[in-house]
């Protein structure tokens, strides 16, 4: 069977449900894009926190696609929010990036201030310099919180999601309310690719662990954004098209949860 390569949003917007992740990505950030585009990729998602958002726009002029063709998230910094700056930050981001307007925009993280940061996005939505906004790192009770005092339900919520890490009660409320998951560290940064399972999983399909991993976060309808600096992982997380986990796989992973963050908790971090 095969699956489309972008979702509509809440709002009837599509986002292509591949991303390249740039964190950590450094001075290999620009090549990486730059390979990524070429491997068909046109998602991109960078943040400010990221200091690589100049390298992401020079690999998009670069490259010469049409901007209407890119899906550009970036991401609002836990400063900017504490300071009421959003606006200040949004325009910053679009400098660096060179761009007009960013495709999606997330808080990063659940900060104190973040309902007004959201509202001020709201309104930078209606000027055009944002097409779709969301939130990063909010878990169903911050979500609940959030929904009660804005107007524009978040198109996305972007997540720790991989074998490992799994937050079922997210998941659930984020299909109840038609908010898009994205999985962060889909590959738990590299750490799920050594789950023996998952390896026999692989060698059955005749696939890759990664392969593996980001066909079943796709058929569970959940976005991914692998990051690699690495031209044939680049190409190789892309190739996920041909091929499909019959359910009783899927049902396999699943069971693989251990509730085992690579990153920080959002209801306890220090920055
Ligand atoms: P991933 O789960 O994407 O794993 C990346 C790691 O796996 C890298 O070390 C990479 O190495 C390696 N890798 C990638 N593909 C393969 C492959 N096919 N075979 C073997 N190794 C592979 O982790 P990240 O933590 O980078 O998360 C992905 C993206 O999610 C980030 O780049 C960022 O965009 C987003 N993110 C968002 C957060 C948030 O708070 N909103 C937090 C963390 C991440 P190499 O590059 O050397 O190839």
């Amino acid at each position: 069977m095969e699956m489309r390569t972008k979702v509509k949003l809440n709002n009837s917007n599509q986002m292509p449900i591949l991303a390249l992740g740039v964190w950590q990505s450094g001075k290999q950030t620009k090549q990486a894009v730059l390979s990524a585009l070429k491997a068909g990729y046109r998602h991109i998602d960078t943040a400010a926190a990221y200091g690589n958002e100049e390298a992401v726009g020079e690999a998009i002029k670069e490259s010469g696609i049409a901007r209407e063709e890119l899906f550009i998230t970036t991401k609002l910094w836990n400063d900017d929010v504490r300071l009421g700056k959003t606006r200040e930050a949004l325009m910053t981001s679009l400098n660096k990036l060179g761009l007009d307007y960013v495709d999606l925009y997330l808080i990063h993280w659940p900060v104190n201030g973040y309902v007004d940061a959201y509202l001020e996005m709201e309104n930078l939505m209606k000027e055009g310099y944002i097409r779709n906004i969301g939130v990063s790192n909010f878990k169903k009770h911050h979500l609940e919180d959030l929904l009660s005092q804005v107007h524009i339900i978040p198109a996305v919520d972007q997540m720790e999601f991989n074998p490992q890490m799994q937050d079922q009660e997210l998941y659930q409320f984020c299909k109840e309310n038609r908010i898009i998951l994205e999985a962060w560290s889909p590959l738990g940064s590299g750490a799920c690719l050594q789950i023996p399972a998952i390896q026999i999983i692989a060698e059955r399909y005749q696939k890759t662990p990664a392969q593996i991993i980001l066909r079943w976060l796709l058929q569970k309808g959940i976005v991914i954004l692998p990051k690699s600096v690495h031209e044939e992982r680049i190409i190789e997380n892309a190739n996920l098209f041909d091929f499909q986990l019959q359910d009783e796989d899927i049902c396999l992973m699943d069971a693989l949860n251990q509730n085992l963050r690579t990153g920080p908790d959002p209801d306890h971090f220090d920055f």
